[in-house]
């Protein structure tokens, strides 16, 4: 049971798995707009009728806009990481450059307590799950060591 696991977005397309993972949104050719997930059919501009897009890495940094702690464990599709079901905490996090809010769950072992409005976060990779020969990644957000909140 040593083999080498694949790693895989446990969400097709949302995110990169990279050294410096960062979301992927669509900005469109027509109006600039930039958004999050992508979507291949309208502009994420209402007054814009562009249909013509490409894939935008998003900011891989932002601050806390909002956060939660999730008490109990969410319905199916969630998948628990252990027996024992385990809170965690979820931000909202105001993205650097495109200034939309993006949710996510947080760093392993950050809990709400080490949260605050306005704290600098950047997006990293964690496993969430792993079958025979892959092991699937989710995005989540980090507080940013040593930055002023
Ligand atoms: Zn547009």
């Amino acid at each position: 049971m040593s083999a080498i696991l694949k790693r895989a977005p446990a969400i097709e397309g949302w995110f990169t798995i990279d050294d410096e993972p960062a979301l992927l949104g669509n900005r469109c050719t027509t109006c600039g707009t930039v958004w999050f997930p992508k979507s291949s059919f309208f502009c994420g501009n209402p007054a814009c009728d562009g249909s013509e897009f490409e894939e935008a890495r998003l900011s891989r940094r932002g601050k806390v806009w909002s956060f939660t702690d999730a008490q109990y464990q969410p319905p199916p599709p969630y998948i628990p990481r252990s027996e024992t079901y385990e809170p965690f905490a979820l931000a909202a996090v105001e993205l650097a450059d495109e200034q939309m809010v993006v949710l996510g769950q947080v760093a392993e072992g950050v809990t709400v307590n080490d949260l605050e409005v306005g704290q600098p976060v950047e997006l990293i990779v964690e496993p969430l799950y792993t079958t025979d020969d892959t092991e699937y990644l989710v995005y989540k957000w980090k507080p940013i060591d040593g930055a002023p909140a």
